[in-house]
């Protein structure tokens, strides 16, 4: 079994050296990062030297792609189209700034189509999409599967798939699926992880998974609620993620913690994972 590439979300706070320094001393070989502001929405100004340190750090210790998250206010399908623009310009200024982390992952969720429809929800993000998204750009953009919390569009892999195929970018676009999410959006991942993928494989594509978010939920399955729990500790249980990181299928992707979790906490989810693998501690 190769080693899993796995890690949790980290603060951008001491800059992003230090967040690959935060990675191996948590035993972690990947994180994920908000590209700005998760709650407001500005953007530090770029430190290039940084993010350089960062790269070469990387590749010495053979880390796998990093999984950006894009900030929740970033809606592509508002109804309002001040919002609409001010994340259209988000993303577009993100994925710049991606370019000097270049061969990595950028996560977005798709967006509430607060009471247009997912309709015409997705045929906004499209639209988003198609003006945002350079062809060529070293960053693949990853949509994530959403719980189906009050308006969210990304509810169902059909809903992902419509904006896959609606997209002219389509190609240059993957998912990245949250256990929690898809959990809560009614698949059953604790019982029959495998019948989950083969669905996905029959609507999506198997080879359009990219990253994983692992994450236990507080709720049953379907409650469309999205609340995360700790690994092991809510309704999917231990069991589930054992299938999840032994699953010759899914278990080289990149997979994010995302748990209600301090640094500790994180680590000793990454090893508890990790010997569920079978990796020597
Ligand atoms: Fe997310
Ligand atoms: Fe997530
Ligand atoms: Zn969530």
């Amino acid at each position: 079994m190769p080693r899993l590439t796995i890690g949790c979300h980290l603060s951008t706070t001491g800059g992003y050296a230090k967040m690959g320094e935060t990675v191996t001393s948590i035993g972690a070989t990947t994180f994920a990062f908000f590209t700005r502001n998760p709650r407001g929405g500005n953007a530090k100004a770029l430190d290039l030297d940084d993010m350089a340190v960062l790269r070469t750090y990387m590749a010495e210790q053979g880390f796998g792609k990093l999984v950006a998250h894009a900030p929740y206010t970033m809606n592509l399908c508002s109804a309002k189209p001040d919002v609409v623009d001010f994340a259209r310009r988000a993303m577009a200024g993100d994925l710049e700034r991606m370019e000097s982390l270049p061969g990595n992952y950028y996560n977005f969720h798709p967006g509430n189509h607060v009471k247009q429809g997912a309709d015409k929800g997705i045929e906004l993000i499209c639209e988003a999409l198609d003006e945002v998204i350079e062809s060529g750009q070293a960053t693949t953009v990853l949509l994530e599967t959403m719980a189906g919390k009050g308006t969210e569009v990304g509810r169902s892999f059909e809903e992902l798939e419509r904006i896959l195929e609606g997209c002219k970018k389509g190609d240059e676009l993957g998912v990245c699926l949250d256990t929690c999410h898809v959990w809560d959006a009614g698949y059953d991942v604790r019982e029959d992880l495998d019948g989950v993928l083969d669905e996905f494989d029959r609507v999506i594509g198997l080879g359009r998974l990219k990253a994983l978010h692992l994450n236990d939920s507080k709720n049953p399955r379907g409650s469309h609620k999205d609340r995360h729990e700790k690994i092991g500790k809510g309704h999917l249980g231990m069991d589930a993620f054992a299938a999840v990181v032994t699953n010759p299928r899914i278990c080289e992707l990149p997979m994010i913690l995302e748990t209600p979790n301090e640094l500790e906490g994180y680590a000793a989810e990454i090893a508890q994972l990790r010997a569920l693998a079978g990796e020597e501690a």
